[in-house]
């Protein structure tokens, strides 16, 4: 029985590579023996908080109790708040607010995980409608798993959602395709970004840069936005590297005539360096902490751009 660990994708230090492997031998062992295991992260780390059964995220569903909170996307340069996206919690009556990757890989795949995608997207365009209605139009992008988005119906789907909000104009819904999902067949999937497209959505590749061919997903997939993943922007200032990649996708978007946005943008100091680089949308902790949406109108009337921005 082999566990096996990458360095370092699954953990920088010594002492943690070790017990990853250990336990990824572990589950070799479980396994039957006489074969290998990977260690998964993701995996690792949803075990590591007591692992929900795929019948307590059906009934709590059920029970309303997942939300959604919404963090700002601005543009630093003109100070517009351009948008929010939309991030799933699980309001548990014991734990409190769990966070999504502490539930979500553990329906991957299920149908489960469809019901609550749609129940996500259909929340999402009834907050769109409600705050249509105090005079805010906000548009309001929301992630959408590989799973869902390789669905032989997705935009037929996307179609019926729509259809029950005909105040709603498409254009302020957008989706957000992690570019890591696994996208077994790209043109299928091109195929269908393309069939949302005619409904008039727009998407956006999440976490850009952490796939194995970010320049075929760039070529291919008809996404206006391109997310520049949070652990680039993170450690920009710090590290040449990471640096060099986070002016690269922004040459890259611009080569494509693509959007760029920044993610977790923690400091007014990222930003600055983001602007230097050509890159104005920015999200992240710096700006805002995702919130529940009755808290967004109060807090855009009050958001002002930084002034070394
Ligand atoms: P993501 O789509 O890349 O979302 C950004 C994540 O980074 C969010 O974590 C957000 O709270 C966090 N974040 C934002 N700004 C900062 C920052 O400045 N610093 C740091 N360290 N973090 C920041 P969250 O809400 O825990 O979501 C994690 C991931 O779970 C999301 O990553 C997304 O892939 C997935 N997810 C969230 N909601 C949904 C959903 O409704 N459906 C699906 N399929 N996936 C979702
Ligand atoms: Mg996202
Ligand atoms: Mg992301």
């Amino acid at each position: 029985s082999i566990g096996v660990t990458l360095y370092p994708q699954d953990g920088s230090d010594a002492g943690q590579l070790m017990r990853h492997a250990d336990q990824a031998m572990y589950s070799a062992k479980q396994a039957g023996k006489n074969c290998f295991r990977l260690f998964d992260t993701v995996l690792a780390n949803a075990s590591k908080v007591q692992l929900e059964s795929i019948d307590n995220i059906i009934s709590a569903l059920k029970q309303h109790e997942f939300v959604l909170h919404y963090q700002p996307k601005v543009n630093m340069n003109t100070g517009a708040v351009i948008g929010v996206e939309a991030l799933i919690r699980w309001q548990h009556p014991e734990r409190g607010l769990v966070p999504p990757l502490e539930f979500l890989p553990i329906i991957e795949g299920h149908t489960i995980s469809l019901e609550l995608g749609e129940w996500v997207i259909g929340t999402a365009l009834e907050q769109i409608k409600q705050w249509q209605t105090i005079g805010m139009h906000l548009p309001i992008s929301v992630n959408i798993s590989g799973y869902q988005l390789q669905q032989g119906n997705f935009a037929t789907r996307i179609a019926a959602l729509l259809a029950a909000y005909p105040e709603v104009n498409p254009s302020y819904l957008e989706l957000e395709i992690l570019e890591t999902s696994v996208l077994h067949d790209i043109s299928q999937v091109s195929a269908t970004m393309n069939a949302c497209h005619k409904l008039g959505v727009r998407f956006a590749l999440d976490d850009f840069g952490t796939g194995y061919s970010s320049l075929t997903h760039l070529r291919r997939l008809p996404a206006q936005l391109i997310k520049i993943d949070q652990t680039f922007v993170r450690d920009m200032l710090e590290d040449a590297d990471d640096c060099a990649i986070v002016e690269g996708v922004i040459g890259l978007a611009k080569a494509f005539r693509r959007d760029v946005i920044a993610e977790g943008v923690e400091t007014i100091a990222h930003g600055v360096a983001l602007l230097q680089l050509g890159c104005e949308l920015a999200q992240g902790y710096g700006i805002a902490r995702p919130m529940l949406g009755t808290n967004i109108p109060q807090w855009i009337s009050n958001w002002k751009a930084d002034e070394s921005w």
